[in-house]
């Protein structure tokens, strides 16, 4: 089995709304990688490792500083909203599949606007038209 994939808390709906954009070609390269695999027919069982320092997608980033960031007051803050919204602790591991089934449950359609409250992505509708596809697919 492969290692865990470790996400910061906000990753998780990043993940979910990605469409390759990004902070740097790198950054944007490394991602899609990530999201393709969790996209992939199998990537519900994946498992995921929960951190809140610089994660998987954050490897390449050109605002990573070791295993914090250049724009921390901002990330920790994004980081807090969606770990208290997903109850995801430090540590914590769960699938993707588990995953989509907490932001179904604990993530309305037009939380984003709140939750992801500074994000440079957010104006673009990108989540949460991910996330209204993620309400309307529930089974
Ligand atoms: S709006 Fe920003 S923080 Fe929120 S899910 Fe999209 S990329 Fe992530």
């Amino acid at each position: 089995m492969s290692p865990p994939i470790q996400f910061r808390p906000h990753h998780f709906l990043c993940a979910l709304g990605f469409q390759g954009k990004g902070y740097s070609n790198r950054f944007t390269v490394n991602m899609a990688e990530i999201v393709n695999r969790l996209r992939a027919p199998s990537g519900d069982e994946l498992e995921i490792a929960v951190t809140f320092e610089a994660d998987h997608i954050c490897a390449p980033c050109p605002h990573r500083r070791g295993s914090g960031c250049a724009k921390a007051e901002k990330i920790h803050a994004l980081d807090a909203r969606h770990a208290q919204a997903l109850g995801l602790a430090d540590g914590a591991r769960l699938s993707w599949g588990e995953a989509q089934q907490r932001i179904r449950a604990q993530v309305p359609p037009g939380a984003l606007a709140t939750l992801c409250d500074g994000c440079q992505w957010l104006g673009l509708g990108l989540c949460e038209t991910a996330l209204a596809a993620l309400h309307a697919a529930k089974r």
